[in-house]
């Protein structure tokens, strides 16, 4: 199995190609990273009042709650908690319904499992049946996303219920919720009903911290405990615990990000339309577009004007798509207008 490749390290121009809010966080995270004193970078950093912050946002109790090093580091401490066979053990398997988040397919072979792939529907909506029958004795973990990864389709809460009591005894389904916020659905409220759930968000998206890596793990305390001996003891650093906390406190930053996504949304779609693009409605802050034989031309066409998006093409089920980040609105109109320029240009 190859590992993970990181997208190139592009700065220069705009990047709606990692998912990540292009109008970077809240000024009052800034205020109190420059306010850190050098004893707090000094010591090894506390985490119980970024926790309760974390909990109070979720609406959780703070023991249902581990704090991790940007979500990738929560899938990979599922991964190796639920799928590290035992010594001379069956291999243990993971089921993940595609197009999912790469990073499913890699730290499932990090850990040593075996991966179980459900492909895709044409349109997307979740295949309930074909994940319940991919799920057998050796299932460990299920890995679901909502809204999902690259498509932005959500998935209905009642095949998670469905799942959940599917699976074998010692597995948990997994709920990755990294855009939550743009769905503006949930399924921590139902985490008490089901302790075999657990979620995982990040702060990387919605709240601009993708650069302090800091993201968490939610679910019932002894399932949460198992996760955390995967956790490395102090693997968010003083400065993502200092800017969570001040995130939180500017959820006004967090409401103007979420109505700029919306319009962004009804731009790009709107574009799309005038262009004869295919997409398929969003509940995150990217757009999946097909644009079938000219997608080469289109991102590679972005890239030289300085936008980057992400040829999505190699995905299952995404032959010709194209993800684009829809954020900032002013970023949105900018890579519409580099979009028509290409398409025009093109033979
Ligand atoms: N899950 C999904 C579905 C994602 O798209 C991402 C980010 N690309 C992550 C998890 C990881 O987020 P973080 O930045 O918190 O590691």
């Amino acid at each position: 199995m190859s590992h993970y490749q990181k997208p190139p390290e592009l700065y220069d121009g705009l990047r709606l190609h990692q998912n990540e809010n292009t109008g970077g966080c809240s000024p009052k995270v800034i205020e109190a990273l420059a306010h850190l004193r050098a004893d707090q970078v000094g010591f090894y950093p506390p985490y119980a009042e970024a926790t309760e912050a974390v909990a109070r946002y979720l609406g959780v109790p703070a023991d249902r709650i581990t704090l991790t090093n940007g979500l990738d580091e929560g899938i990979m401490a599922v991964s190796v908690a639920y799928l590290r066979p035992a010594v001379a053990g069956p291999v243990l398997e993971a089921v993940v319904p595609e197009p999912a988040f790469e990073i499913f397919r890699f730290d499932t072979a990090v850990a040593g499992g075996q991966l179980v792939q459900v492909m895709p529907k044409p349109d997307f909506s979740f295949p309930l049946d074909d994940v319940l029958d991919a799920i057998r004795a050796r299932t460990r973990v299920v890995f679901l996303t909502n809204p999902n990864n690259p498509t932005g389709v959500t998935m209905p809460l009642e095949a998670i219920r469905t799942i959940a009591a599917r699976v074998p005894s010692k597995a948990i389904v997994f709920v990755d919720e990294a855009y939550a916020e743009f769905a503006g659905v949930s399924f921590i409220p139902e985490l008490e009903a089901f302790p075999n759930v657990v979620v995982g968000r990040t702060f990387s998206k919605a709240f601009g911290l993708a650069g302090l890596r800091i993201g968490c793990l939610v679910g019932a305390p002894d399932t949460v405990d198992a996760i955390r001996r995967a956790v490395p003891v102090y693997s968010v650093n003083i400065a993502a615990v200092t800017a969570i906390q001040a995130a939180l406190q500017d959820l006004d930053h967090l409401e103007n990000y979420l109505r700029q996504v919306d319009e962004s949304k009804a731009l790009l779609y709107a574009a799309c339309e005038r262009m004869d693009l295919t997409y398929w409605k969003s509940s995150s802050n990217f757009v999946l577009v097909c644009a079938g034989d000219r997608t080469d031309a289109l991102v590679k066409g972005a890239f030289a004007r300085g936008v980057y998006i992400r040829d999505r093409s190699t995905e299952p089920g995404c032959a010709g798509c194209i993800r684009i980040g829809a954020g900032i609105v002013e970023h949105t109109r900018r890579c519409i207008a580099v979009m028509e320029e290409v398409l025009c240009a093109a033979p």
